[in-house]
């Protein structure tokens, strides 16, 4: 997929300006960047263009403002921390389309940044309306994707924007390191390969797994994700988690239908689990089988013999996919196995193992235990990665080769 796939590298941007749709939706607090390791993977992409003597048009969505302007979705924020990343003023236009915000590309001079305001303050953007993209792609000569995040959206700025470019468009350096770093794991990767899935979001992951359970050697599912399971395979599972049973009842009869009849040993579930009596911190605990949680009780962690077997099935594996917490890590009295699981993970790196992982949450829970250099590459989009697993060719990449 990479290899016909333009990047960068195949451009010079003397006396171009580039329009950049980067992902700079980082977690803020008082406008205090928590995470910038979406905006750091994207710096070589805007220094290989100012490099080259070109412009840089920057554009990325923050939140969801869902089509409204307001002052806590700007990206004001984002001017000064840009400025002092790239040693360079940042211009900053407050319309991404229109007569304004032309003049200031026609200001640019070559090696100059421009930011524009937040796309998603123009509904048209998640529309993925056509008008808007042309007046969007008048800013600039070339079109580059560097937002790996949201190149599973069918927006203006990322599927339809392409279009108007005919052979003058590729994708940056963090979509590339994305794109190549999921080949490791799919098809190229060494095995035994392992992917674990949990969190909460169980409709957008279920599909995947499917798609996937021929070619993965093993598929450990844990957090929200496992109860659905349990429950089709008539387990009690008391007051766990159950996020749209109704609507995923069939696929998850069909996966079952291959685990159990078929044989399909390579699905693992957690063994055991730490229920409580209450979703807070200080709710009462007990460690019970997963197949019989008592009423008023729900599952907010794996147990001991689940962290055991999981561990023991990462330790052995040369290749690793993680998305999604086993538990309400959030809480620290239910962190304990996302934690186990992600020492085991950091461990089998360490001995020569590839990792990756991605989403907001279990990026979260490395970070808490200050394991994130010690993984060998950290996604910048979590539902990306797992479209990517879909083996679907994401839209916005799509649009780059066509
Ligand atoms: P996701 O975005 O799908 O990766 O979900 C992440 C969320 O899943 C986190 O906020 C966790 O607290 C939550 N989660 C993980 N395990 C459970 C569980 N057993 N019950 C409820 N929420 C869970």
């Amino acid at each position: 997929m990479i290899e016909n796939i333009k990047t960068v590298n195949d451009f010079n941007f003397k006396n171009k300006t580039a329009i950049v749709r980067v992902d700079f939706n980082v977690p803020i607090n008082n406008n205090l960047i928590i995470d910038d390791t979406r905006i750091q993977y994207s710096l070589p992409t805007i220094r290989k263009i100012i490099h080259d003597h070109g412009k840089v048009v920057l554009i990325s969505h923050f939140g969801r403002p869902k089509g409204i302007p307001s002052k806590i979705y700007s990206l004001r924020f984002m001017i000064s921390y840009l400025s002092h990343q790239l040693k360079i003023p940042i211009k900053f236009s407050e319309y991404c389309i229109g007569s304004s915000v032309e003049k200031y590309v026609n200001e640019l001079k070559n090696g100059e940044v421009l930011l524009l305001e937040n796309i998603r303050f123009h509904k048209e953007e998640e529309e993925g309306n056509e008008k808007f993209a042309f007046q969007l792609a008048k800013l600039g000569d070339i079109y580059v994707n560097d937002a790996f995040g949201v190149s599973h959206r069918f927006h203006s700025s990322i599927t339809i924007i392409p279009k108007f470019f005919k052979n003058k468009k590729c994708i940056g350096f963090l979509m590339k390191k994305e794109i190549q770093s999921l080949q490791k794991i799919l098809g190229k990767g060494k095995k035994p390969i392992t992917i674990l899935l949990g969190g909460a979001k169980i409709t957008s992951k279920i599909s995947i797994i499917k798609n996937i359970i021929h070619l993965i050697d093993n598929i450990l599912i844990g957090g929200g994700m496992a109860y659905p399971f349990i429950k089709v395979q008539g387990g009690k599972i008391g007051n766990s988690i159950l996020e749209k049973y109704n609507e995923i009842e069939k696929i998850l009869k069909n996966i079952i239908d291959l685990y159990q009849k078929q044989n399909q040993t390579n699905i693992h579930f957690p063994k055991d689990v730490v229920i409580a009596d209450s979703f807070n911190n200080k709710a009462n605990t007990k460690i019970v089988p997963i197949y019989s949680i008592p009423n008023g009780w729900k599952g907010l962690d794996i147990g001991p013999q689940s962290i055991k077997y999981f561990c023991d099935i990462i330790r052995k594996s040369k290749t690793i996919l993680w998305n999604g917490p086993l538990g309400v890590f959030e809480f620290s009295n239910f962190s304990f196995g996302t934690k186990s699981i992600a020492k085991a993970i950091v461990n089998s790196t360490e001995k020569g193992a590839f990792s990756l992982v991605g989403g907001g949450d279990s990026i979260a829970a490395l970070r808490m235990e200050n394991y994130e250099n010690k993984i060998s590459y950290l996604s910048t989009g979590g539902g990306a990665m797992l479209e990517c697993l879909k083996q679907t060719i994401l839209p916005g990449i799509k649009a780059i080769i066509e």
